[in-house]
């Protein structure tokens, strides 16, 4: 990989793809955080499906901080590992108003304290919800990041890392929205549809493949 060659990655996606918004839904920052949490190993199609009635319900960190939790889990048990998450979201909203003045914090550091957020939670968190620079590496990210040729590591960490050198600060929030995208659309994890792929010139998976054939 070489920066120039990121450049080229980056502009060919955005013009095939045009302007991303995230795919869950959400209106401000507390949403936006609970919704995050509940994301993890499910679909955000599956969150948008119980956000709502649970956003009705305890509309700030406030009312869910002090949400019974068995309501809780009646509202999002269709989304995977409910229990947990339910736990989560109760006990993160009761870390916002008692230690954080019920304000989120805006650092990394802070939001990896709160139950149910890990580094790309936290990620999300920062650039989608205060618009601070970060790439968050989720599955697709893994997946792409490898299979076009930034990395060969099934680390995030080490993934984030090699992203963010490659591609300039100003982009990692597009660049994140537009990996994620290509992911869903087409390079899939089971199939991925090179013929198709407006960057198959410039990755290694396809240069791999015609080797191999
Ligand atoms: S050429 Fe294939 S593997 Fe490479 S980015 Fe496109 S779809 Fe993914």
């Amino acid at each position: 990989m070489t920066k120039l060659r990121a450049k080229k990655i980056f502009g060919i996606l955005r013009e095939y793809y045009g302007k991303i918004n995230s795919q869950l839904s959400y209106s401000n920052l507390y949403e936006l955080t609970i919704a995050v949490v509940l994301s993890a190993q499910t679909t955000d199609k599956q969150v948008n499906s119980v956000t709502p009635s649970l956003f009705r319900n305890f509309p700030d960190f406030k009312k869910l901080s002090e949400a019974e939790i068995r309501e809780v889990e009646s509202i999002i048990k269709s989304v995977g590992l409910y229990k947990t998450k339910a736990k989560n979201i109760i006990n993160l909203s009761k870390m916002i108003v008692a230690g954080y003045n019920n304000i989120l914090p805006n650092k990394i550091e802070e939001l990896l304290k709160l139950p149910g957020i890990g580094r790309k939670s936290a990620n999300v968190i920062l650039s989608m919800g205060f618009s601070i620079p970060a790439f968050p590496v989720d599955t697709h990210i893994l997946r792409i990041a490898n299979r076009i040729g930034y990395i060969k590591s099934a680390e995030p960490d080490k993934v984030e890392k090699i992203l963010t050198e490659y591609i300039p600060e100003e982009s990692w929030i597009e660049s994140h929205l537009l990996f994620i995208k290509h992911g869903r659309v087409l390079c899939t994890a089971r199939k991925p549809l090179c013929s198709k792929c407006p960057v198959n010139q410039l990755c290694d998976f396809v240069n791999i493949l015609s080797n191999i054939s």
